[in-house]
């Protein structure tokens, strides 16, 4: 390993979906180590026993390859810095905090938690931040052993400072001052024997050699006790860049209320990965030059830490479904074909095995819908307009266009005309309707209405160019929900004349 590598991590805690803000911190990540070639670490940081599970861990890796993110070092790649399951490492966090008690850098505290509770209700009833007070800090060191051995329930505090003014410097939000008499001393080992978070993330950073700590604003307060950590550690401190929170239009952070938060549930509803690693991109950076629509390696080119914004970013799902439309024309056909087809297969549009013919319909199918859609599961509402063929559900104008003096005599002239045709062709559907003007005088709305009203059961939708081939192609294949051919909606049709 190079000694100046760039390397980066996102830690994960699997207590529940990926969310959209963490994995825009994941991406930042990602961005980060590909544009510097370094290293990109996924941690799962699981010391939280009740909360975490496997499930949830199995969940964000899927969601992270899903959105395009690649790590060098994990849990399923493995590395030369591992476990990086925290649940694994734990032998590693007790010789640390046997390293820090025997030198007096950490203590015992035998507080109840009742205690502890009651004084920090105390405190804020005081208007006051809850800091401990420090009662265990002076309990000998034999005599707190003594104490332990006798098995007497103890945490492990940090000894920290505990007063004085604290700076440090963020890539992103520039210095950042606290005061150390609102911090306390730390407890790095609760009485459980379970490791604090602040206190493993030091040590886990530090020994998977992290050189850039990005990750949410949310973290900024921790910072403080984490860098206290690393000093009583005697570890150098890695750079530190906190990215504003992700909120909702009406400033709060954002929620289900807002809308969708998980990447799952954009997955499931049909937008394109691209789109959402373009979008969290976004969130909080803009590209030099102003051009927004950008695949993952322009990204990786043009991102730029430093001109990360302080603001908070505000998740605007128009932006979103604009977005998606812009990556959406930017596919090939098969790749949109590709994309589409689990959602119109779970709408039982389409079978579960594909023969070149279905594949060839699809790509007809999206490419005549895409322009209309802002996701691919948009799609099944689009396709369910040439499925649906039902005259029953039409408004009263459009029986009355359908019915009326000119309706009858197209349809009928029409459906005339189809009776000695196999498949038509919009070629020949344009010839037909020359005939059919000759034929019954009729011209302009009241040809037209009526012809479209009989092939697709409403007054508007699909251009009729793109609209016959695909109905006339679909009624030829073998699908799970039979789509009806123009002769049989026009012959359906005639029946309620
Ligand atoms: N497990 C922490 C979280 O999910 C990680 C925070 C960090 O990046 O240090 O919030």
């Amino acid at each position: 390993m190079n000694e100046d590598q760039v390397r980066v991590r996102f830690a994960p805690s699997p207590t529940g979906l990926l969310h959209v803000g963490n994995a825009r911190t994941a991406l930042f990540n990602w961005l980060y180590a590909r544009q510097h070639r370094g290293a990109f670490v996924l941690r799962v940081e699981d010391t939280d026993v009740e909360r975490s599970a496997p499930e949830y861990e199995r969940k964000l890796i899927e969601d992270l390859r899903w959105l395009g993110l690649d790590w060098d070092e994990g849990p399923d790649t493995g590395g030369p810095f591992g476990p990086y399951r925290q649940s694994a490492r734990l032998e590693t966090y007790s010789a640390h905090t046997k390293t820090l008690l025997e030198a007096g850098k950490a203590y015992y505290c035998f507080c109840p938690p009742e205690d502890l509770e009651k004084e920090r209700q105390e405190a804020r009833a005081a208007g006051k931040t809850p800091v401990y007070s420090g009662k265990c800090r002076s309990i000998p060191g034999d005599e707190a052993l003594g104490r332990v051995a006798d098995g007497e329930a103890a945490s492990v505090r940090l000894r920290t400072p505990g007063q004085g003014e604290f700076r440090f410097d963020d890539l992103v939000r520039g210095t950042v001052t606290f005061d150390l008499a609102v911090v306390g001393d730390p407890v790095l080992v609760r009485s459980t024997g379970l490791p604090a978070y602040n206190y493993v993330v030091v040590i886990d950073d530090f020994l998977m050699r992290i050189t850039h700590v990005i990750r949410g604003e949310d973290h900024l307060a921790n910072t403080v006790r984490q860098i206290l950590t690393y000093r009583a550690l005697d570890c150098p401190l890695p750079q530190f860049a906190h990215l504003s929170m992700v909120m909702g239009a009406d400033n709060t952070r954002l929620s289900k209320r807002h809308g969708a938060t998980a990447v799952d549930k954009f997955k499931r509803d049909g937008y394109l990965a691209s789109s959402l690693f373009n979008y969290l991109a976004l969130l909080g950076w803009a590209p030099p030059d102003g051009n927004e629509v950008l695949d993952r390696d322009e990204l990786v080119r043009l991102f730029d830490l430093g001109r990360v914004s302080r603001s908070a970013a505000i998740f605007d799902y128009g932006k979103l479904h604009w977005l998606n439309r812009q990556h959406i024309k930017r596919l090939p056909p098969r790749a949109k074909a590709e994309e589409a087809l689990p959602h119109l297969q779970a709408a039982g549009f389409l079978p579960q095995e594909m023969t070149d013919a279905h594949w060839s319909w699809l790509e007809q199918a999206v490419e005549a819908f895409s322009e209309r859609v802002d996701t691919f599961s948009d799609l099944k509402d689009s396709l369910a307009q040439i499925f649906d063929f039902s005259l029953e559900h039409l408004g009263e104008q459009e029986w009355s266009d359908l019915k009326g003096e000119c309706g009858k005599r197209v349809v009928r002239s029409f459906a005339g005309l189809l009776a000695g045709i196999d498949r038509l062709d919009f070629a020949a559907f344009a010839e037909m309707t020359k005939a059919i003007k000759g034929e019954t005088g009729c011209k302009g709305r009241d040809l037209y209405h009526p012809l479209r009203i009989a092939l697709t059961a409403r007054s508007s939708g699909l251009d009729l160019d793109k609209f016959i081939p695909l109905v006339e192609s679909g009624a030829a294949l073998d699908l799970p929900r039979p789509l009806k051919s123009c002769s049989e909606r026009v012959a359906e049709a005639l029946s309620f004349f």
